[in-house]
């Protein structure tokens, strides 16, 4: 997919205040620190659409950004801050479950994890919430310029055999990098794929 418009249309923290148009949506979300922005920008071709912060759990915020004047990009909060107080955390659950239970539009989300860490039990849960709820996902294995080809292939196995433990076959997965590009076409492709389902 050519990204030839990537605009911001709003910032949210109310599911309901979404934007109105039934466009096709898809949602990025994972830990603070993930690198969530910076892949949105890498994906989007643009410096600072979403803003990559070193202040991670700042922005609690659902964005929207149009793409191509025909989806939209959705950039979620980041999730398993550990400076938020044990309220905010409960309060940010539902917005987040509230966002997957009553978003129409969602096509697919994007889960994004750090390909140089073990999986983490926030992630593992997160995803099975989403398999009990049946909303489509794919995996975002992120900052893959930080790690050796074969230390990279080591965690993703190391990353499907743990799913593999609670789930029939592993979702789909992209190996991705924003400094290098590599798994943009890819991440593209798929959204171009099922967009035209
Ligand atoms: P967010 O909190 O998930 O939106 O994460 P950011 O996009 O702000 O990134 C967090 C940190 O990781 C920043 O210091 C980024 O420069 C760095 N980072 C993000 N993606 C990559 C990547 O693909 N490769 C490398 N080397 N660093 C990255």
């Amino acid at each position: 997919m050519l990204i030839k418009t990537a605009e911001f249309v709003m910032s949210n923290s109310e599911v309901a205040k979404c934007p109105k148009d039934v466009l096709p949506e898809y949602a990025f979300i994972g830990r603070s620190n993930v690198g969530k922005s910076s892949l949105i920008n890498m994906l989007t071709n643009h410096k600072n659409l979403a803003k990559t912060s070193g202040r991670p759990g700042k922005t609690q915020l659902i964005n929207h950004f149009l793409i191509n004047k025909n989806w939209f990009l959705v950039d979620l909060p980041g999730y398993g801050y550990a400076k938020v107080s044990k309220t905010a955390k409960k309060k940010f659950q539902k917005f987040i479950t509230d966002y997957f239970e009553k978003r129409q539009q969602l096509v697919a989300a994007f889960v994004l994890v750090d390909i140089r860490h073990e999986p983490q039990k926030i992630d593992l849960e997160f995803m099975e919430w989403m398999g009990v709820n049946a909303i489509p996902f794919s995996i975002i294995f992120t900052k893959a310029d930080k790690l050796k080809p074969k230390a990279i292939e080591r965690n993703v196995e190391a990353y499907t055999q743990e799913l593999l433990k609670t789930w029939e076959e592993t979702p789909t997965y992209f190996i991705t990098s924003s400094t290098s590009s590599v798994g943009r076409d890819e991440v593209l492709q798929n959204i171009d794929i099922t967009n035209q389902e």
